[in-house]
């Protein structure tokens, strides 16, 4: 069988989000990860020559959901999102749970339960491609704040996403990298792989280039979030031998940060 590989388009959207079209070339089928701006979608797709078929939401924030009627209404597309938080997500055809599987083409994504920032958040994973979708469940260097759930949860989830093979290319939703940088620093200054990768993330930036996606690999390394099970840093955070903890403490810092 051969293997399909996705179009992927990245573009930034409102203050700090990034919208993604991805594009199946050969149904020509093409999902909008989320729907932050429906105008700056619609024009980027006409721009690449596609045709938005799916809308796949993560979550129901309205920098996530807010364009979906808009674009619903222009293109006639479908609309998949979190069955968790069907009632809040505008124009919903199709509600998704944990091991649920959209088909966009040839292309299959798997439904990952990922709730901790809003209840119902998921995520779509294109297993077959190591691409996933992540919406505000990780980003480079952080976590969504867990605004609807538990720290409990949110570390279930992280869990979960963590398992995913290390090569995975993980799309988060937002450019937060630099200042999650600034913060990770503070937790982990002994953390070699870090730093590169701050320095990194710094020259990126002072060029205006994205910093996303990133990979799983390298987030497992350095993102402190993902790290609340490494004993060395539940040790530093007062928590040794207790990764739910740890990662409350980790996330209330940031909150405070
Ligand atoms: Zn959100
Ligand atoms: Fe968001």
């Amino acid at each position: 069988m051969t293997q399909i590989t996705l179009d992927i388009h990245r573009f930034p959207c409102l203050n700090d989000n990034y919208g993604y079209l991805v594009h199946e070339h050969y149904s020509g089928q093409t999902a909008a990860i989320d729907t932050p701006d429906a105008a700056k979608y619609l024009a980027e797709a006409e721009r690449m020559g596609w045709h938005i078929s799916h809308i796949l939401n993560t979550h129901w924030h309205p920098d996530h959901a807010g364009g979906n009627l808009k674009i619903k209404e222009e293109t006639g597309c479908t609309i998949y999102g979190p069955a968790g938080e069907a009632a809040k997500i505008p124009g919903i055809d199709v509600a998704l749970k944990e091991g649920d599987t959209v088909e966009l083409g040839r292309a299959t994504a798997t439904v990952l339960d990922v709730p901790g920032h809003t209840l119902g958040h998921i995520a779509y994973n294109f297993e077959e491609q190591r691409q996933a979708f992540v919406g505000d469940a990780v980003f480079a260097l952080g976590c969504g704040r867990v605004f609807e759930g538990t720290m409990e949860m949110m570390w279930a989830s992280l869990s979960k996403l963590k398992a995913l093979p290390p090569e995975t290319t993980l799309y988060c939703a937002h450019e937060y990298t630099q200042s999650n940088a600034r913060f990770a620093e503070t937790i982990e200054p002994g953390n070699a792989a870090l730093m590169d990768y701050v320095r990194k993330i710094d020259e990126l930036r002072a060029k205006g280039i994205p910093t996303v996606p990133t990979v799983l690999e390298r987030e497992l390394a350095t993102n402190p979030f993902l790290r609340a099970d490494v004993p060395e840093l539940q040790a530093a955070m007062g928590h040794p031998g207790d990764a739910v903890a740890t990662f409350a403490e980790i996330r209330g810092r940031k909150d405070r940060f």
